[in-house]
């Protein structure tokens, strides 16, 4: 059964991008948010550390621009990184109106520092909780104004001819809606799934970059995976993530011996960039044969710790961990993408009517390495430049177009598929990757798609298992062909950075030469 709708505009995700789009597109227009799970499921929830913004008076937007370039090793986008820098407090100014409540020492905010920041410059909420104040405000926000949203339905297609974009498909409880729009913005967060070990909830799958990507967008930076040093080492799923704010208020990394490792490594020691601190990390796991290192609390002081951390705190003690005077077991995992669909810096994407903003997209803002909590700051930006863009739609009309839905094949696939991919990932395209591995992959995800390309699009799971077959054969291929090592992409058969050869991102796109066949 179907169900064909029409919208202004649809935009696909409900996280920090999806809603900040939403509210503004709402001055244009119709609009409707697709979200494959509850509103507030995504990344934007469960971030902790806060989010990077010039609001001090010490501090300067040429300082924050100076740092985040010098975190992205040498290809950050310069244009875009002033962008974020220079509009992130006008839309911080918004959140707060619009009821975020930042945590507060008198009249002043107060800022943590993170790694690689020369100042502090973080803001946070509910101490270790600010995703969860900003998406419980923005979903206020979109109920308030009453924008419409339909909850656990996946978008599994974009609808276009002559890369032009004219809606989406997308299904509920097996039912399929198409819907057509003027523009559709794709705020589907991260890849982070991928991986056998990560920090991202179950929706980071990558879908939006599946779908754009087959519909013909250019996608970019793809070999860039940053692994957070510090998620907890216990099995939980996904890992629990302890912020780097813990190290910005001044906790140590300690060896099995209790020794501070990270001083013979780099003179920021723990508050190095976030690729040198985890490539540390998984060394001296490897070497030592641990499973693990150790966060040292004791610094911060115990009590200072549970009133500054209080989720990080409540879920220690859930796990019977958190002791006067502990330390935690931590180890790196996946946890953000500065790759995805390229946009420029209006967030528009390479299809006519196609948006994308916040983790799904790539302006190049991030360069190979993201500065920590910046990317909470660069959704709002983006998503606001995304939704202005509404008023060039204001005197169109939605058109509707036939078009060829996809084939409908009979095969049938072993779940482990799902956590063989996972752990190939993890393996091959992981931390330190090389040429025979990367190799590999490419044989792995090419033997895949043939055998399930043609997966209805009924099952939500099928969509998934295409959507992770794809992002792992871009990013094994974009981590192949770049024989250097640069930010968190890391090659151990080229361990330096080639300034003369990839001082460059690398942009393809399903009509390159090589990655027709996909089609
Ligand atoms: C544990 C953790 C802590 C973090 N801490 C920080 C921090 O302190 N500061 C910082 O700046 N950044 C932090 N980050 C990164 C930051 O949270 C994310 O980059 C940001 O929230 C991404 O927002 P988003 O709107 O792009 O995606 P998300 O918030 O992930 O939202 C994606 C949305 O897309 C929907 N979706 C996905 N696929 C489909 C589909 N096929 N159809 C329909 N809907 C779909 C999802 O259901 C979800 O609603 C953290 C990330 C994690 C995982």
């Amino acid at each position: 059964m179907t169900d064909i709708l029409k919208y202004d505009y649809i935009v696909i995700g409900s996280g920090i991008a999806g809603i900040r789009a939403a509210i503004e597109l709402k001055k244009y227009g119709s609009v409707l948010i697709l979200t494959k799970s509850k509103l507030y499921e995504g990344s934007t929830f469960h971030a902790q550390g806060g989010v990077a913004v010039v609001i001090s008076s010490l501090d300067k937007p040429k300082f924050h621009f100076a740092d985040t370039i010098n975190a992205g090793a040498g290809i950050c986008q310069p244009d875009a990184v002033w962008r974020m820098v220079e509009e992130g407090p006008k839309r911080i100014e918004e959140l707060i109106d619009w009821g975020v409540s930042f945590d507060t020492k008198g009249k002043q905010f107060k800022l943590t520092k993170e790694g690689a920041h020369r100042l502090s410059r973080v803001l946070h909420a509910g101490g270790d909780a600010t995703g969860a104040n900003i998406e419980n405000v923005l979903v206020n926000k979109i109920k308030n104004e009453n924008i419409d949203y339909m909850e656990e339905t996946y978008v599994s297609k974009l609808i276009t001819q002559d890369n032009e974009v004219y809606g989406a498909i997308a299904y509920r409880d097996k039912k399929r809606f198409v819907i057509f729009s003027k523009a559709v913005v794709v705020a589907s967060g991260g890849i982070g799934q991928l991986y056998d070990v990560t920090t991202n909830p179950p929706v980071s799958t990558g879908d939006g970059i599946y779908f754009s990507f087959l519909a013909g967008a250019n996608v970019m930076d793809m070999e860039f995976i940053q692994f957070h040093p510090t998620s907890l080492a216990m099995d939980t799923y996904p890992k629990f993530l302890i912020s780097e704010a813990v190290r910005g208020e001044g906790a140590i990394l300690l060896d099995e011996n209790g020794n501070r490792f990270m001083e013979d490594i780099h003179p920021l020691k723990e508050l190095a960039s976030r690729d040198i601190v985890a490539r540390a990390i998984f060394n001296h796991m490897n070497s030592h044969h641990v499973k693990n290192v150790w966060l040292d609390i004791s610094p911060i002081g115990f009590d200072k710790f549970e009133k500054r951390f209080p989720t990080i705190y409540k879920k220690l003690m859930e796990l019977n961990l958190c002791l006067k005077g502990c330390k935690i077991p931590v180890s790196p995992a996946a946890h953000y993408f500065m790759g995805g669909i390229n946009i420029d810096i209006k967030g528009r994407a390479s299809l006519k009517n196609l948006f994308a903003a916040g983790e799904v997209s790539c302006s190049g803002l991030h360069g190979g390495n993201r500065l920590a909590s910046n990317s909470l700051l660069e959704s709002l930006v983006f998503a606001k430049l995304v939704g202005d863009s509404g008023k060039f739609y204001e005197n169109t009309s939605i058109r509707e177009i036939n078009f060829i839905d996809e084939p409908i094949s009979s095969a049938v696939y072993d779940e482990s598929i799902v956590k063989e991919i996972k752990v190939i990932m993890e393996r091959n395209a992981g931390i330190i990757r090389k040429e025979s591995d990367l190799k590999k992959n490419i044989v792995f995800f090419k033997d895949l798609w043939s055998s399930y390309r043609g997966l209805s699009d009924d099952n939500e799971k099928n969509v998934i298992l295409k959507s992770m077959i794809i992002n792992g054969l871009l990013i094994s291929q974009f981590a192949l062909n770049r024989k250097e090592s640069r930010g968190a992409h890391f090659r151990s058969d080229f361990p330096f950075l080639n300034d003369i050869k990839w001082k460059i991102h690398q942009k393809y796109s399903i009509y390159d030469e090589d990655l027709k066949w996909i089609k």
